[in-house]
């Protein structure tokens, strides 16, 4: 367990919110790796949350990008009060999404944070690619990193809209149909990161048009 100091904090989007961390010596963790965390506050140490890293082992510092869901009144709510000098606590590290080569990449809102991680790291060490990014989030407000996931990813990386017509962007959901027409080739790997449904409906969705399931990285 360790209480670390928040270095620096402010919102990407109009309910995301980065936080800067100071990194203890010798801290270890890989990409798509997240942290258990709570907040050094009286009455919060004990509710703890789980956090994905997105920044790298090698980096000085400790990111973590994180929606603030305000209305519930839970951990996000009061992430989103907490500025430079408050402290967070990591209770420990586990295993989440691990790259295992080339494939596609589909994300639903905050489930791009393990893949912004693992594209970082490729990125740095020259080995993005062969892969692609279907990203879906609501409106294009809501999208994170943009401008970092499109110098990244280039032409491979392709936004979807479930709320919003956005001339030049797809605008629908990502379900069945959508697969069949934006993904040819069913025997790539596969990672997929978001709610529960979104990951539900989609990797049965991809199963069912021959996706091999031991491809499937959830
Ligand atoms: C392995 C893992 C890694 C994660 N990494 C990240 C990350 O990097 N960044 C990030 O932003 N999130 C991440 N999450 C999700 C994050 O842990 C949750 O958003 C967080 O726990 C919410 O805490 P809370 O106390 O604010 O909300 P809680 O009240 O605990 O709510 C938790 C979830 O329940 C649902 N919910 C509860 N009440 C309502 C309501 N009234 N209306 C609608 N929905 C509701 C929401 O979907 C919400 O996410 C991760 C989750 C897991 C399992």
């Amino acid at each position: 367990m360790q209480r670390l100091k928040i270095l620096n904090s402010h919102f990407i989007t109009h309910n995301v919110k980065r936080f800067v961390l100071e990194k203890p010596p010798g801290f270890e963790y890989a990409p798509g790796q997240s942290a258990r965390i709570s907040i050094n506050k009286k009455g919060w140490e004990r509710k703890i949350r789980p956090f994905t890293f997105t920044s790298l082992q090698h980096w000085d510092y400790l990111e973590f990008i994180i929606k603030i869901y305000e209305d519930h009144k839970g951990v996000t709510s009061q992430l989103g009060k907490l500025t430079k000098g408050d402290e967070l606590i990591i209770h420990d590290v586990y295993g989440t999404i691990q790259y295992k080569g080339p494939g596609i990449f589909i994300a639903g809102g905050t489930g791009i944070t393990p893949f912004i991680a693992i594209f970082r790291a490729l990125f740095e060490s020259g080995n993005l690619r062969n892969l692609a990014l279907l990203y879906s989030n609501k409106t294009t407000d809501d999208i994170i990193l943009h401008d970092e996931l499109t110098k990244m990813l280039g032409p491979a990386y392709k936004n979807v809209f479930t709320q919003e017509g956005v001339i030049g962007f797809r605008e629908r959901r990502i379900d069945r149909k959508f697969l069949i027409e934006t993904i040819g080739d069913f025997s790539s790997r596969f990672y997929v990161c978001g709610p529960k449904n979104f990951t539900e409906e989609i990797c049965d969705a991809l199963v069912s048009l021959g996706a091999d399931p031991e491809f499937l990285i959830i």
